[in-house]
C-alpha cells in the first residue's frame, strides 16, 4: 500500500489568499523578556528541532520526540502530565496560575517513506524510512519555545495567567487532539493558539473539511479458484462492487465532497477465492451535515455490495475530525503580532540552499519573496474541499487561531522531500522561532487585556450557536494506537 498517497492530503496546510488588507492597528512591542529569551536561545531550539528531525517517528509511536519536548518543558519548571487520553505519547504541560488559560498545540509525528537529507536535491538518508515532511519537528519545538518564552514574561512581571502546551500525537491520521478534546483536557482553557510550518508567513483562513476515515472489511468463503469456484464467495468481489458503486455515486454528491480509498487487503493468491478483503475510505465535506449524509450513502453501498456478492461487511471508524472554525478576533490579534515579527531573513548559506530548491522546482527566484513577507489577513472563504485537521475539534470547543511561518522554501509541495530538507536546516529553526515569538506576543496581549479574551469568547459563542453540542465524529472508540504499525 502506498502509505504516502494514503495520508498525503490529511494535513490542513496554511492557506494563502489576496483579499483585503487588514488595517494596521497599533501593535505591541518586540522589547520584552520573551523576545529577548528567544533571541538568545537559537542554539537550544536549533538542537532540539534537529534532534526530533533525526529520529522521525510515526503517529502514536513518537516516544523519543514526545520525551524530548517533555524533558525541556520540565527543565523549565512546567508540570507535565504524560499519557493523557489513553495515548502514551500525549501530554499536557502547565505553567503559571489563574486566568486566562492559554493553550498552545504541539505536534511531533513524522511521515512514512519520506526520508531525506538536508540537501537541496533528493537524497534519502535511508531509503523507505520516515521523514518530517510536514515539519512537525519544527512544529513541536516552536510551540514549546513559545510557551517557555511566555513563562519568562509571566515570571518577570509576576503576572497572573496560565500557559498550557498540548503535546498532540498522531496528527497524520490518528487524530490525537480529538481524544484529548473528548476526554475533557481542553475544559477550562480560554484560548487556543496554533501554528503550522508553511511556505509563507500568514494567518490561516481555510476551514478545510470534516472527515471520517472508515475501514470496511468484507468476509466471504475461501475455495480453489479453478477447482471449485462455485463453493467460494469472494470478499474481494464485495470490495470491488462497493468501490464501483461509490465511483458511480460520486457524480451525484455535492461538488466540494471528497471520497478516496485504497484496498489494503485484496487477498493472497489468485488461485484462492479471497475469504477476507479490506478497503480504507476517507470521506470529507466542508460541512458536517453533508458528511453525515455521504457516510450514510457509502455505508448503504457497502451493504448493497455485500448482499450482491453473498459476502458480509463490517465497518470501523478509524478517526473523524470536524472542519476548522477559526476565531476572527484572535486572527486579527495574531496578524498584528506576525507583522511585528516579520518574515524569515536568510543568510548567504540559507539563500543558496533555498535558491537551489526553487530552481529544482522550475520556479522563478522571485518566488522566494514569500518567505520574507507577511501576507495581509485574508477574508475567510467558504471551503471548496481540501484537507482536514484534528485542530477542527479543538476549534469547536475553544476559540482558536492558527498561523504559518516559512519553515519551507516557497513553492514546495506539502509532504515533500523539499520540506524534510528545509525543516531540518537553520531555515526551519528561524521559522519555528518566529512562530514562538508570535505565540509570546499574542499571549502577552491576551494576559494584559482581559477584554480581548472576552471578545474572542463572545464571538465564539455567537457564531457557534447556542444549540451546538459537541459529538466526536470518531464516536467512543479508543485511540487506534497501532494504525502505523505494519501488520
Ligand atoms: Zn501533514
Ligand atoms: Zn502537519
Amino acid at each position: 500500500m502506498k502509505r504516502t498517497v494514503y495520508i498525503s492530503a490529511l494535513c490542513l496546510l496554511v492557506v494563502s489568499s489576496g483579499a483585503y488588507a487588514q488595517k494596521k492597528k497599533k501593535a505591541g512591542s518586540l522589547d520584552n523578556v520573551s523576545i529577548t529569551y528567544l533571541n538568545n536561545s537559537f542554539g537550544t531550539y536549533d538542537k532540539l528541532q534537529k534532534q526530533i528531525w533525526s529520529t522521525p517517528e510515526l503517529g502514536f509511536l513518537e516516544e523519543k520526540s514526545s520525551k524530548t519536548l517533555q524533558d525541556h518543558l520540565k527543565s523549565q519548571g512546567f508540570q507535565v502530565e504524560v499519557g493523557v487520553a489513553q495515548m502514551p505519547t500525549a501530554f499536557v504541560a502547565t505553567y503559571g496560575s489563574g486566568s486566562p488559560v492559554i493553550g498552545i498545540l504541539a505536534e511531533f509525528d513524522a511521515l512514512p517513506g519520506l526520508s531525506q537529507d538536508t540537501v537541496p536535491y533528493q537524497k534519502p538518508l535511508a531509503e523507505g524510512t520516515n521523514g518530517h515532511a510536514c515539519g512537525h519537528n519544527n512544529f513541536g519545538v516552536g510551540s514549546v519555545a513559545g510557551a517557555v518564552a511566555i513563562k519568562e514574561w509571566l515570571d518577570a512581571g509576576k503576572h497572573a495567567g496560565t500557559i498550557k502546551v498540548f503535546g498532540t500525537p498522531a496528527e497524520e491520521g490518528g487524530g490525537g487532539k480529538v481524544y484529548m478534546v473528548r476526554d475533557g483536557y481542553f475544559k477550562g482553557v480560554d484560548i487556543v493558539l496554533d501554528w503550522h510550518p508553511a511556505t509563507g508567513n500568514g494567518v490561516s483562513v481555510g476551514t478545510g473539511t470534516a472527515i471520517q476515515m472508515i475501514d470496511y472489511t468484507f468476509k466471504g468463503i475461501a475455495a480453489h479458484a479453478a477447482g471449485s469456484p462455485d463453493k467460494g464467495r469472494s470478499a474481494l468481489d464485495g470490495v470491488e462492487a462497493f468501490d464501483y458503486m461509490v465511483n458511480l455515486l460520486r457524480e451525484h454528491v455535492p461538488f466540494s465532497s471528497r471520497i478516496h480509498y485504497v484496498i489494503t487487503n485484496g487477498g493472497e493468491a489468485p488461485n484462492v477465492v479471497p475469504e477476507y478483503a479490506k478497503v480504507s475510505y476517507y470521506i470529507r465535506s466542508p460541512q458536517r451535515k453533508v458528511l453525515e449524509d455521504l457516510v450514510t450513502w457509502v455505508n448503504a453501498a457497502a451493504e448493497g455490495a455485500a448482499k450482491g456478492t453473498q459476502t458480509t461487511v463490517s465497518s470501523e471508524v478509524i478517526a473523524g475530525f470536524y472542519e476548522v472554525f477559526y476565531n476572527h478576533t484572535l486572527q486579527k490579534l495574531v496578524q498584528q503580532q506576525l507583522e511585528l515579527v516579520g518574515g524569515i531573513k536568510y543568510d548567504e548559506r540559507e539563500r543558496a540552499f533555498a535558491e537551489a530548491i526553487v530552481k529544482g522546482l522550475g520556479n522563478d527566484l522571485s518566488t522566494l519573496k514569500a518567505a520574507e513577507e507577511v501576507r495581509p489577513l485574508a477574508e475567510e472563504r467558504p471551503s471548496t474541499g481540501g484537507g482536514s485537521s484534528d485542530v477542527g475539534d479543538v476549534s469547536w470547543n475553544v476559540p482558536t487561531a492558527s498561523f504559518g511561518t516559512a519553515v519551507f522554501v516557497p513553492g514546495s509541495a506539502g509532504h515533500s522531500w523539499q520540506n524534510v530538507a528545509s525543516g531540518g536546516t537553520t531555515i526551519g529553526t528561524k521559522g519555528l522561532l518566529n512562530a514562538a515569538k508570535v505565540f509570546a506576543l499574542s499571549a502577552i496581549e491576551l494576559y494584559s487585556n482581559p477584554k480581548l479574551v472576552e471578545e474572542a469568547k463572545k464571538e465564539f459563542e455567537e457564531r457557534r450557536g447556542k444549540d451546538f453540542k459537541y459529538v466526536p465524529l470518531l464516536g467512543d472508540r479508543a485511540p487506534a494506537l497501532d494504525y502505523r504499525v505494519k501488520k
